[in-house]
This record gives C-alpha cells, structure tokens and sequence, in this order.
C-alpha cells in the first residue's frame, strides 16, 4: 500500500501541471510553497516525485513508468534483503510482477488454495492434527514432508523448502506456445491441485470430505492453457 500512495501522489502533483490557471489549487501553489509545514511540502517530499528527473513539468509518460518501475525494484529488492520478515515475500514474490495465481483461470476454491499458500496459511485457522501420521502440528513444513510433495512434484529437495511456491513462481505470466511448457503445466497443475485439496481436507477434518473431492482438478488452467490464443492464428 505504501507504494501505491507513493505513486498516486506523484500522479497527483504531475497532474496540477495540466490545471488551468485560475483553478484554485494553481492560484494556492504560489502561497503552499512558502509553508514548509504544510502537506503540500510533505506531498512534494514524496519518494517517487522526488526521484522524477528535473524539469519535472515536462515529464513524459515513458519517463514516469521508467521512474516508477525503478522505484518499485528498489522497494521490493529492499523488502527481500530485509533482515526481518522477508522469508516469505523472498519465496512467493522475487519478481515485479502481477502473481499469476490472481488472474489465471482456475475455480475459486482452487484460487482461495493457492492464495492461502502463498501467504503461509494453512486452511482452516486452527492447529489440527496430521490426518495422515497423527503429528499434533500439521504445519506447512509437515505438509510438505508428510504428504511427500518434493517426490509428487519431482523437485529436488535441493532445489527448494518449498516445492508448490517454486511451482507457483514459475507459472506463465501469458499464454505460452512453446508445446514442452504446455504439456508441462498440463501434467503437473492437476497435481498441484489435488495437494492443495489433500491439505484442504486436513484442515478440516471434521466436515464433509466429500465437498474436496475433484473429478477434474485444475482443469480450467490446462483447458485455457491447452487451446491456441484467437492472436496466434491471424
Ligand atoms: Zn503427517
């Protein structure tokens, strides 16, 4: 949120350059600039204003997004190399982009799943116990172990802790066309799924089972996956 504030003010101070002249904002600049006090000044302090390059009434729109995206690198590569708190936004966010999980098509079950996951929640807000082992704890880790979700997703227990955030940082960020990623995402989302589900169902293990059982699991990602975009045959 912090970013977002920062961007909307600088798009509110470029935009008091397009004012006509006897708006009253214009007709106050004159006056707010001589108060050090005011929130005009503390607007003016604002991090991304301060790093458009001078003269800052004729920044054009390529300058701005370029401004812009540096000032969201930094901001994120600062969060990740923070010494405190990072762990989580290092594994589910190392890139500047808009997550996959939150437009790509899959049922909302399916979204809400991968979406907890990503934030480190497992359904269900309480301790359970494991429904497979009978660990009092059926943490994330244990998930992982327990449920054997290296082995399922075929990734090395080297590579990473966490097989599903590595999945899930991988996935495209538009339609692919190479056929290798195709049919990989084809056979492995399905998988995906049915893990998010398991985990699901161990969250609540005193509801009916039956609403967790999928016929077709991840089928809305591998059917949109699986056709040509109506671009790639003009
Ligand atoms: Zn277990």
């Amino acid at each position: 949120m912090k970013e977002r504030t920062t961007i909307l003010q600088a798009k509110f101070l470029l935009s008091t350059y397009y004012l006509p002249d006897d708006a009253l904002l214009s007709l106050l600049i004159p006056y707010l600039n001589q108060h050090t006090k005011s929130k005009w000044h503390l607007l003016n302090n604002s991090t991304l204003w301060q790093q458009l390059p001078e003269p800052k009434n004729n920044t054009m729109t390529a300058t701005f997004k370029a401004t812009k995206r540096s000032y969201l690198m930094n901001e994120l590569s600062q969060k990740i190399n923070a010494p405190i708190g990072a762990i989580n936004l290092a594994a589910c966010r190392p890139k500047l982009v808009i997550d996959p999980i939150l437009w790509l098509p899959m049922s909302r079950k399916e979204r809400s799943r991968c979406i907890r996951w990503r934030l480190g929640w497992l359904p269900g807000g309480k301790i359970k116990a494991c429904q497979t082992c009978g660990f009092e704890n059926f943490h994330k880790n244990h998930a992982i172990s327990c449920l054997n979700i290296h082995k399922r997703l075929e990734i090395p227990y080297h590579i990473t802790s966490d097989p599903i955030s590595h999945l899930l940082n991988q996935l495209p960020q538009s339609k692919p066309t190479s056929h290798k990623k195709i049919n990989f995402w084809k056979n492995i989302w399905p998988t995906i799924c049915t893990i998010l589900v398991e985990i699901d169902a161990h969250q609540h293990p005193t509801s009916n089972q039956h609403q967790y059982f999928d016929e077709h699991p991840g089928k809305a990602f591998t059917t949109w996956i699986d056709n040509p975009s109506p671009h790639q045959n003009e």
